[in-house]
Order: structure tokens, then C-alpha cells, then sequence
């Protein structure tokens, strides 16, 4: 079994996001897909999901907390109201271009895993340190794992390389499979790749060796497409 998750990141609409979701869970309803399949909206659309009955909804961020004064956040009493209790943590967007620390993100990871919340944890180098080799990029991944105790059952890993996110490039299956059997040698859990998945491509990487499913942006984020990358998988 695969997981084929969608991260919508700041697209669509609250209405969009609902007839997103309706669209997909009756064609998981309809074919007989086993995949685990998960959606990340926006938080305005967290509560899309009473149609979901086939798929998770997970929220792409939110803060430390259960509520307080932190303006801005959602914490985990906004969550839990839509039943959410799954969570992207680490994501390449929100280190380098919101700006997040390790430490903040090791914070919110010990938060989230004491609440048992499904997290699915992203990691991945930018394009300098790729092009200075293997070795660099796995001492660089490895960083991203300081403050994160992975001895969690419902940990989700998934490795997207910066370079590769929302340019059009995917790493290449040789890539794919270095880098994953390096994590998955040290920490055994599932681990998703992300970065340029495609429709046309999604196959042929979920069948990589080491790679337990995908992490897509903007090939997802079309119901018919979405479709098609289930079908492709299935
Ligand atoms: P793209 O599929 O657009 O490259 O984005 C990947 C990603 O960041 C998923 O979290």
C-alpha cells in the first residue's frame, strides 16, 4: 500500500476545496483503490472534510499549542472542532520562506507527537548542497532530524528536495533511491518523495525501491489530475 498525498499550499478556494474533496472521495469510493490517501488545504478549509469519508484531511501547518494568544495560529482546539489529526511539519516552504528554525520545528513535532497526531515530516536539501554530492545532502538531511525523536508510530517521512519543488525537475530515480535508502537505513519508516511529481512520472517513482508513496503540489491540485495520479498508482 502507497500513501498519495496532496498538498494544496495557498490554493483553492473554502468551495473549491469541497467540491475537490466530494470529487475525490466518490472516485475512491467508486474504484477500488487501497492507497492511503491525504489532503493538505488551506486552514480556511479544514472543515471540507464531512465528505470525506475515503480519504484524511491533514492541516499543512499550525502552532504548539491548544489555544492562547499566538495571532495568526491555529492550535490543536481549532483542529481537533474539524476532527483533523494529521499534520505536514517541516515543509521546504515554511524553513526557507516563512522562515521556521529546526528548533521551532523540533518543537512543534514533540507537540503534535504528544497529542498522537499522523505527522508527516518533510526533509530535503536546496540546490548548493546537492551539487556538492551525496555525502553533503545526507549530513545536510540529517540536520533537519535534530530535536525529532522518529521513535513514532505515526510518523510519516518525506524527502523533497528543494531544487525539485514546484520547478518542473524531478530528481532522478537514481537520486530518489540514493537518498532514500540512506534515510530508510536510519530511520525505518514510510517515506514519500516530493518534488516535480507528475501524473506522467508518479508510477514509475512510487515503484522505486524505498519509496512508500508521494508528496504532489501542483500536478494535484486539478480533481482530474488527482485522479489520474490515483488511478496511476493504484
Ligand atoms: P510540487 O509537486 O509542486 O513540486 O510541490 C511539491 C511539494 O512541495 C509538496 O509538498
Amino acid at each position: 500500500m502507497k500513501i498519495i498525498a496532496s498538498n494544496f499550499k495557498t490554493n483553492h478556494t473554502r468551495k473549491s476545496t469541497a467540491s475537490f474533496i466530494e470529487e475525490i472521495n466518490g472516485f475512491l469510493e467508486e474504484n477500488k483503490i487501497e492507497n492511503e490517501v491525504i489532503v493538505f488545504p488551506t486552514a480556511t478549509s479544514l472543515d471540507s472534510f464531512s465528505t470525506a469519508s475515503n480519504l484524511t484531511i491533514g492541516a499543512q501547518n499550525a502552532y504548539a499549542v491548544d489555544k492562547g494568544s499566538f495571532t495568526g495560529e491555529i492550535g490543536t482546539e481549532q483542529l481537533d472542532e474539524f476532527g483533523i489529526k494529521t499534520i505536514l511539519i517541516g515543509h521546504s516552504e515554511r524553513r526557507h520562506i516563512l522562515g521556521e528554525s529546526q528548533e521551532n520545528i523540533a518543537k512543534k513535532y514533540e507537540f503534535y507527537k504528544s497529542k498522537g497526531y499522523k505527522i508527516v515530516y518533510c526533509i530535503g536539501e536546496p540546490l548548493e548542497v546537492k551539487q556538492s554530492g551525496l555525502e553533503k545532502t545526507l549530513e545536510y538531511i540529517y540536520e533537519q532530524f535534530v530535536g525529532i525523536d522518529t521513535n513514532y508510530e505515526n510518523l510519516i517521512l518525506a524527502y523533497e528536495p528543494v531544487w525539485a519543488i514546484g520547478t518542473g525537475v524531478t530528481a532522478t530515480t537514481d537520486d530518489i533511491i540514493k537518498v532514500h535508502s540512506a534515510i530508510k537505513e536510519k530511520i525505518d519508516k514510510p517515506l514519500l518523495y516530493g518534488g516535480s511529481v507528475k501524473v506522467e512520472n508518479v508510477k514509475e517513482i512510487c515503484s522505486l525501491d524505498g519509496v512508500d508513496g508521494a508528496l504532489i503540489g501542483t500536478a494535484s491540485w486539478n480533481a482530474n489530475d488527482f485522479k489520474q495520479i490515483l488511478e496511476n498508482t493504484k
